[in-house]
């Protein structure tokens, strides 16, 4: 691929770093899936032993990288090697293993922690976790090392080159433009807050039927891919040849089931459609997870949620579901775009979704600062939930326990959701000037989409940053307007 011998040797050189991660994604794809219960102790000793050989393989890279660096004459193949590959081994030189270990230790235990205080809906009984993995958070960023605010180290790790300027950019217009739509629905009621289609309970092999008929619908391949079953559903990606989801069957609410499996194979189409000469290369993974979200969320919301859609679906769903029979393809879709205002994240429609962000955000920002304790976050998260979303939480499990990545360490994971958002509009507004997207969906035109797709972002894998990305295509980096128009058509005109 590339004709500089330096950038050469590093490619060869990450090839056993390519096959641990295949390894790895493989490992934590079964134990979300196949493996049995009592297990987990084996197979997080053999997951910390991957991690450690990783952390190896990569570092012994180090001298490789910084001379390459210096090289000149580079083209974008060779100096997106060299910055991702610097991204991981930074990652690995400035964490004393001491930390790492603290951090890997202490999240493990918490997380099993966590669990059982949700269930008990106890903030005391997790609080001194919590307390401990804010220190190695604040002592992570300070080792990474950041300008202006100690939560950019931490947001970079996630999302290449973002700042609190950044997320405060995206949420300070998003916010009130958010709540605007919201009222004006909830006023004039162009959407429901509650559609009988809730609470119809379905058979799992029915449903499983309309979701394989998703999958051929949206092009999903037969060879490369697959689809199973979790409680929380996700994405594994092996790159290139084997990318695999999961969707969830809950007996009833049946959009839950089919928004699942539309918004992980739009993660899946993502790693499907990375150009395959960059296997086995550093670049053989999506750029950031803020666009691998934009994608997922475009599939979802912007393509799944859509009239269109609905009415492509529609016949599927009344050849499997029974229940279908008494609701026309119009009443469908608006059950599928109900807004309601709730207090579990992982429930919100796509209109008070980002409220659920803006809170993590702030919160987290304030506990890295060193600005917010603890003990004050179950009512800092309370009042904030009734200032942005309108109602309260009755108790910690639905409130500031719901969520397992504190508990992981995921500090700075969050506002990757809500750039997914905003990215996925600047999408939409910029297809829409080379096809007419109504009509593509209706006459199941999707492939024509999915090439779009893979010709502007997917083809390249992680040659660019996501900032670069968006330069490239959009012009502009991160612009939340183009999300508040999309729903201010869709919701309120
Ligand atoms: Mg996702």
């Amino acid at each position: 691929m590339s004709k500089n011998p330096v950038i050469s040797e590093i490619v060869e050189g990450y090839k056993p770093i390519w096959a641990l991660d295949h390894v790895s994604a493989l490992l934590e794809w079964d134990m979300e899936t196949y493996m049995p219960e009592g297990s987990a102790k084996g197979r997080g000793f053999a997951q910390a032993q991957a991690a450690l050989m990783k952390q190896k393989t990569t570092t012994d890279l180090t001298a490789l990288v910084t001379k390459a660096e210096k090289l000149s004459g580079l083209d974008d193949y060779d100096r997106g090697v060299v910055r991702v590959m610097k991204r991981d081994i930074d990652y690995f030189m400035k964490i004393p293993p001491k930390l790492l270990e603290d951090i890997q230790r202490t999240t493990t235990e918490a997380t099993v922690v966590w669990r059982e205080a949700r269930k008990k809906s106890d903030f005391e009984m997790f609080s001194g976790y919590l307390e401990k993995i804010v220190d190695l958070k604040r002592q992570e960023a300070d080792k990474l090392g950041y300008s202006g605010h100690p939560y950019n180290a931490l947001l970079d790790k996630f999302e290449e080159e973002l700042t609190t300027n950044d997320v405060d950019r995206i949420f300070s217009p998003l916010v009130p433009n958010l709540k605007k739509i919201l009222g004006k629905v909830q006023s004039e009621g162009k959407f429901p807050s509650k559609h009988p289609l809730e609470s119809v309970s379905y058979q799992t092999e029915a449903m499983r039927r309309v979701n394989e008929e998703i999958l051929k619908i949206l092009g999903m391949p037969d060879k490369t891919f697959r689809m199973d079953v979790s409680t929380h559903p996700f994405t594994t990606a092996m790159p290139i040849d084997d990318v695999r989801i999961t969707t969830r069957y809950e007996g009833k609410d049946f959009k839950e089931s089919i928004f699942s499996t539309i918004h992980e194979s739009g993660h899946a189409i993502y790693e499907l459609q990375v150009n395959p000469s960059l296997d086995y290369t550093p670049l053989a993974r999506a750029t950031s997870l803020g666009v691998h979200e934009s994608q997922s969320r475009f599939w979802e919301n912007f393509i799944g949620r859509s009239k269109e859609f609905t009415e492509v679906l529609y016949p599927t769903l009344k050849s499997n579901l029974p229940f279908i029979s008494g609701h026309n393809p119009l009443d469908v879709y608006s059950y599928f775009c109900t807004v309601k205002p709730s207090l579990i994240r992982v429930e919100a429609d796509e209109l008070t979704y980002n409220f659920h962000i803006v809170l993590r955000y702030e919160i987290e920002k304030q506990l890295i600062a060193g600005k917010l304790q603890v003990s004050e976050v179950p009512s800092v998260w309370n009042d904030a939930m009734e200032k942005y979303v309108g109602i309260r939480p009755k108790n910690d499990a639905e409130g500031v326990l719901q969520d397992v990545h504190w508990s992981g360490g995921g500090f700075g994971y969050f506002p990757t959701y809500s750039l997914g958002n905003v990215i996925a509009g600047m999408f939409f507004h910029r297809i829409k000037k080379d096809m007419d997207v109504k009509e593509a969906v209706r006459t199941a035109g999707l492939s024509k989409i999915k090439m779009w797709l893979k010709e502007k972002i997917h083809q390249y894998g992680a040659i660019y940053s996501p900032k670069e990305l968006q330069k490239r295509l959009f012009g502009e980096e991160y612009n939340p307007e183009w999300l508040v128009r999309y729903l201010e058509e869709k919701y309120t005109t």
